[in-house]
């Protein structure tokens, strides 16, 4: 192994060696030189300054946040409620959820006394205020944890009292290595508390669940008209724009169709184990995947034929502008970095309109993320698990890729340091699923790309786009 660092930033952290990986002819190698697979969802190195977010923030942010009409409430300090509150537009057709968060408040007698009596103080005043919220959803964090409040307990009295449904997420911050334990978390136990506890009547045989999807600034609005136009119905969406009545009923729909794999699977893997509902793994971004994601579906239900007329109207609607940024985009060199799926799911989309992939780095991806992007990434591009703060500025400063597609976290980065960035974790716009969404995602590519001021700088001799800077 050699002890020379891929990066000169990790000089003094050469445990991050195995997280980085440069695809090569014969495969990939690790930045250590062997050809083993890069090292994923393990524990950060101690020091090392990872964007990651906690267990807690993965089930609260991604998983059980999106559901739109219960009290989200976080048992612990207020710091650890304080991103919970309108910062990620997962939006619905009613916006309690984004506009209220709760939290129990924990202050230092609490945690010496225990937070059990505030905790049921809390739920109860929370439902007398909001009542017609449909359930309460309550998040464990690390204090809390440790002090040993038996939320479950609490969560259990809590429902007799208001007589709705109160779910308790065992989702303490230091539970995994990363919000990945908290998508897992949320998911079991959804699973457990809310699905199948009711029965309804009625025919399912056409109902699909999209699974995986959290409705990013409306991105369902994209793409749920095109399964619906399948003669499909969509019983419910996990968890975007969902209600706790629909999750109560998601065992009758016929498929899933999970979208994002890496936070999702879990709920599909237990409803195909214990309801036989089979399902499929679909992307829907881009036009070959879009497409591939609507036939999959129709295949499952012998539609196929109302497939290809859905795919040729869509795609004779935006060919035409798709063609005009295909020209103005061509041959540009992106770097990606997202959650985990999205840097798989976007380097076909990005080649769809001509430009490649030059690095891609996910917060949390596992094993099978990371073999995705293998498998789609051109030759010569790095791969970066969980990276740290110094090693993206390095990509910036020394890959100068032309353009950063990433989240609000490196946005001032990558301007600071003269790259042109599209937020893609929260999207600025949007929405980019779907066909339609693509030309959302291209228009945001074209105006970061071509927008003024990268030729202020060049005026004033300072870094700009697709050139390399010192060292
Ligand atoms: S790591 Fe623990 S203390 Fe920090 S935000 Fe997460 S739950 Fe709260």
């Amino acid at each position: 192994m050699t002890t020379e660092a891929f990066f000169k930033c990790d000089e003094t952290i050469p445990e991050r060696a195995i997280h980085i990986a440069v695809k090569g002819p014969g495969g990939c190698q690790r930045s250590d030189g062997s050809d083993c697979f890069i090292a994923s969802n393990i524990a950060t190195t101690p020091g090392d300054m990872t964007e990651r977010g906690c267990t807690y923030a993965g089930c609260r942010g991604v998983v059980g946040g999106p559901v739109k009409d219960v009290i989200q409430l976080t048992h612990g300090p207020i710091g650890c409620a304080f991103f919970s509150w309108g910062y990620r537009p997962h939006l619905a057709d009613s916006d309690f959820h984004m506009k209220y968060t709760f939290v129990t408040d924990m202050d230092e007698t609490n945690i010496v006394f225990g937070g059990e009596k505030r905790l049921l103080k809390c739920i109860i005043e929370a439902a007398q205020e909001f009542p017609d919220a449909k359930g309460v959803f309550i998040y464990n964090t690390c204090s809390t944890a440790l002090i040993g409040d038996d939320g479950k307990d609490v969560a259990k009295e809590a429902a007799k009292i208001i007589g709705k449904p109160v779910v308790f997420f065992d989702c303490e911050g230091f539970r995994g290595v990363s919000q990945s334990a908290g998508h897992h978390v949320g998911n079991e136990t959804i699973f457990k508390e809310l699905v199948g506890s009711v029965e309804p009547e009625g025919d399912f045989s056409r109902a699909i669940n999209i699974v995986g999807d959290y409705n990013i600034k409306n991105d369902m609005r994209t793409f749920e008209p095109l399964f619906e136009a399948l003669g499909l119905r969509i019983l419910t969406r996990f968890t975007g724009n969902v209600s706790v009545d629909e999750i109560k009923i998601m065992h009758k729909a016929s498929l899933n169709v999970v979208h994002c794999a890496r936070s999702a699977t879990y709920i599909a893997d237990m409803m195909k184990s214990k309801y036989g509902t089979p399902y499929i793994d679909v992307t829907l971004f881009g036009i070959k995947a879009m497409s591939k994601a609507l036939r999959d579906t129709a295949a499952f239900f012998g539609l196929e034929q109302r497939a290809e007329e859905v795919i040729e109207q869509e795609l004779a609607k935006i060919m035409p502008k798709i063609e005009y940024y295909r020209q103005r985009l061509q041959g540009k060199k992106i770097f990606i970095y997202q959650g985990a799926p999205r840097a798989w799911h976007w380097i076909e989309l990005l080649r769809e309109l001509g430009m490649e992939t030059i690095a891609a780095a996910t917060t949390f991806g596992h094993k099978d993320d990371y073999e995705k992007i293998f498998n789609r990434i051109q030759e010569g591009a790095v791969i970066v698990d969980n990276p740290n703060v110094p090693e993206i500025e390095e990509i910036l400063k020394v890959r100068r890729p032309d353009l950063f597609i990433s989240g609000n976290k490196e946005k001032y980065v990558a301007y600071k340091l003269g790259v042109p960035f599209v937020n893609g974790h929260t999207y600025d716009t949007g929405p980019y699923a779907g066909f339609s969404g693509m030309l959302n995602f291209a228009r945001d590519i074209d105006k970061a790309l071509h927008s003024p001021v990268w030729e202020l700088l060049k005026a004033q001799g300072r870094p700009v786009p697709g050139t390399s800077v010192a060292h």
